[in-house]
C-alpha cells in the first residue's frame, strides 16, 4: 500500500526516544551528494548462498506453477513474461531478509511480523493501522547501505524468477535519508543498485519516487525536484513520480504542484487512489494529479462512467488483490472485482504491493486470476500485455517482453 515514513509512524515524541532516528534528523534534508557511492568502497548486498536459498524458499515461487496443467491447456504462469508496476521497496522484502537484517543489527521483531501471515487475520483485525505499525517495524530494521542494496537486489532477483521482465519499484527516499546522510545519497544508492541488479538478473529495474500523503505537500515538491534530476526510462533511473500512504490523509489537490514539477521533468505520474476510498477519490486524483497510471483504483469497478473515463484516457490500474484483501477492502479474494475491471476494457497491471505483509508475490496474483476468477490463458496473456504496455520504461524493454508473451501463447 505504501512506504510509511518514520515521522508518519512514530508519532509525537517518539523521535526523541528512538536512538536510530534521533541522531540523523539534522541530515534528512541534506541534499548534497556524499561520498557514500565511492565505488572503491565496494558495498555489496549480503548474498551469502545459504541466506539466498532461505529467501528463495520464503518467497514461495514454485517454478513449475502448481496451477499449470498442460493436458488441460493451462500453461506455466511463471514463464509468462510480465511487468511489475506496483511494488514498494520496504514491502518487497521477504521475512528471511528481514530476519537477517534484524539479527545483524540486534533488533527485535514481533512474532506477528514474521509468522508468515501478518495480515492474514480475521477481517475485523485487518486494516490500515495494523499495516502501518508492522510496516514501520520492518522499515526500522533497514539501517545500512548494504541493507538498502540487498532489498533492491532481492526484489529484482525474485521478480525475475517470477517471469517479470520489467520492475518499477516504488521508494520514499526520505524514509532512508537518515541512515544514508541525506535524500540524495539515499536515492542514489537505490538507483545504483537498481542498475546493477538489472544486469545481474536480466530484468529492467526502474525507480518510482513516491511522496507520502501524510507529509506536508511542500515535502512532496522537494521529492519531485529530486526525482526530476534522475529522470529517465532506463534501469537505474527515476521513471516516475507517485503518492503513497493512507488515502484518507492529506488533501489530494494540495499535491498538484509537486506533480506539476514532476510532469515538467517529463516524469510519468502514478499516485495511489481508489483502494481505501471509492470512485469519487479516483475522480479527484484524475482531476488534480493527471495520472499516467493509478496505484490500485480497484474501487472504480462500481462506477461505469469512471471506467469509461479511465479507458478513454488509457490509464492503467495497478491492481493488487492481495493488498485489497489484506487491508480488508474486500473480505475474500473472490470479492475483488478483477473480472469486472477486465471486462470494462481498462488496462490492468496485476501487482503485489507489499509481499512482506500480504504474504503473496506477483506470481500468486496471476495464479489467483486463473483459479479464483476463471481467467483463460489468453486472458492471462492479455493481463500480462496490459502490464507491459503500462510500463513507462524504454520501448525496447516493452517490445521484447511483448514478443515473449506472444511466444508464450504459441508454446505448447
Ligand atoms: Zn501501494
Amino acid at each position: 500500500m505504501g512506504d510509511v515514513t518514520q515521522e508518519d509512524s512514530l508519532g509525537s515524541g517518539a523521535d526523541q526516544t528512538d536512538p536510530s532516528w534521533a541522531p540523523a534528523v539534522d541530515h534528512v534534508w541534506n541534499n548534497a551528494p556524499l561520498d557514500h557511492l565511492d565505488p572503491a568502497r565496494g558495498v555489496e548486498p549480503d548474498q551469502d548462498p545459504a541466506l539466498l536459498a532461505r529467501i528463495d524458499a520464503d518467497s514461495a515461487i514454485d517454478r513449475t506453477d502448481p496451477t499449470a496443467d498442460p493436458a488441460a491447456g493451462r500453461k506455466n504462469l511463471v514463464a509468462l513474461p510480465k511487468a511489475h508496476l506496483h511494488l514498494h521497496f520496504t514491502g518487497s522484502m521477504t521475512v528471511e531478509r528481514l530476519k537477517q537484517m534484524a539479527g545483524a543489527h540486534h533488533m527485535h521483531l514481533d512474532e506477528e511480523l514474521i509468522d508468515q501471515q501478518p495480515l492474514r487475520v480475521p477481517a475485523d483485525r485487518r486494516g490500515w493501522y495494523r499495516f502501518q505499525r508492522l510496516y514501520d517495524m520492518a522499515r526500522r530494521c533497514v539501517t545500512t547501505e548494504q541493507d538498502i542494496r540487498a532489498i533492491v537486489d532481492d526484489a529484482a532477483r525474485i521478480d525475475a524468477e517470477e517471469g517479470s521482465r520489467i520492475l518499477e519499484i516504488q521508494v520514499t527516499p526520505d524514509s532512508y535519508a537518515p541512515i544514508m546522510g541525506g535524500l540524495t545519497p539515499a536515492l542514489e544508492v537505490m538507483l545504483d543498485e537498481a542498475r546493477k541488479a538489472s544486469d545481474r538478473h536480466h530484468i529492467a529495474v526502474g525507480i518510482i519516487v513516491a511522496a507520502s500523503r501524510m507529509s506536508h505537500p511542500l515535502k512532496a515538491r522537494t521529492l519531485a525536484r529530486l526525482a526530476a534530476q534522475y529522470a529517465g526510462d532506463e534501469p537505474g533511473t527515476v521513471v516516475g513520480f507517485g503518492l503513497s500512504n493512507d488515502e484518507r490523509s492529506g488533501s489530494t489537490p494540495e499535491f498538484a504542484p509537486a506533480f506539476r514539477i514532476a510532469a515538467r521533468a517529463g516524469l510519468p505520474l502514478m499516485p495511489h487512489g481508489g483502494e481505501l476510498l471509492g470512485p469519487e477519490h479516483i475522480h479527484q486524483v484524475i482531476e488534480s494529479l493527471h495520472p499516467t497510471r493509478i496505484g490500485h483504483g480497484v474501487r472504480a469497478a462500481s462506477d461505469p462512467r469512471l471506467l469509461r473515463l479511465l479507458r478513454a484516457h488509457g490509464i492503467t490500474l495497478e491492481v493488487c488483490p492481495a493488498s485489497n484483501v489484506g487491508l480488508g477492502v474486500f473480505a475474500r479474494k473472490q470479492d475483488v472485482p478483477l473480472r469486472a475491471l477486465y471486462d470494462s476494457g481498462v488496462p490492468i497491471a496485476l501487482s503485489a504491493d507489499d509481499p512482506l505483509l500480504f504474504g503473496e508475490r506477483l506470481e500468486h496474483q496471476y495464479q489467483d486470476a486463473r483459479t479464483i476468477h476463471g481467467f483463460s490463458d489468453h486472458e492471462l496473456a492479455e493481463l500480462a500485455r496490459d502490464s507491459i504496455r503500462g510500463s513507462v520504461m524504454a520501448g525496447r524493454y516493452r517490445k521484447e517482453a511483448l514478443a515473449g508473451v506472444d511466444e508464450w501463447e504459441r508454446s505448447q
